[in-house]
């Protein structure tokens, strides 16, 4: 059976993002969301993490970082764009410091989440979705 159908563990690298991404992602952990409940967490390490998520633009500055902890995270895994800046497509995406956001920083993500923030309820729903397949 596919443990991930019952468990996703995410880490976050904020790759540049303007922050309103982040506070999203935050949402996540509310109350009204509580995605934990559905068997969704955030961990601190990406040696514990199923999946990374990936928000902002990935600035230059940002990539070598970004391929660390990609690195770090166990295979299987899945990559995870949050937002339009990590999708290559934000308002960044003709900035000097930044190239076509995860894709060009990394490979395809498994999931794109667009939304310039994304609505955190759609968030939920695209990862619960992603668990089933
Ligand atoms: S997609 Fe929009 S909200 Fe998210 S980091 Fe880019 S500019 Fe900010």
């Amino acid at each position: 059976m596919n443990q991930r159908k019952k468990s996703l563990q995410l880490r976050h690298v904020d790759a540049g993002s303007c922050n309103a991404c982040e506070q999203e992602l935050t949402a996540l952990l509310s109350k009204d969301l509580d995605i934990q409940h559905y068997g969704i967490d955030v961990v601190a390490s990406p040696r514990h993490a199923d999946a990374l998520v990936v928000t902002g633009p990935v600035t230059d500055t940002m990539q070598p970082a970004l391929k660390k902890v990609w690195d770090a995270v166990p295979k299987p895994r899945q990559l995870i764009a949050v937002g339009d800046c990590a999708a290559g497509c934000g308002v960044f995406q003709n900035a000097y410091a930044s190239h076509g956001g995860v894709e060009s920083a990394l490979k395809k993500p498994d999931l794109t989440i667009r939304g310039c923030p994304p609505d955190p309820a759609k968030i939920l729903d695209m990862l619960r979705e992603m668990m089933q397949n």
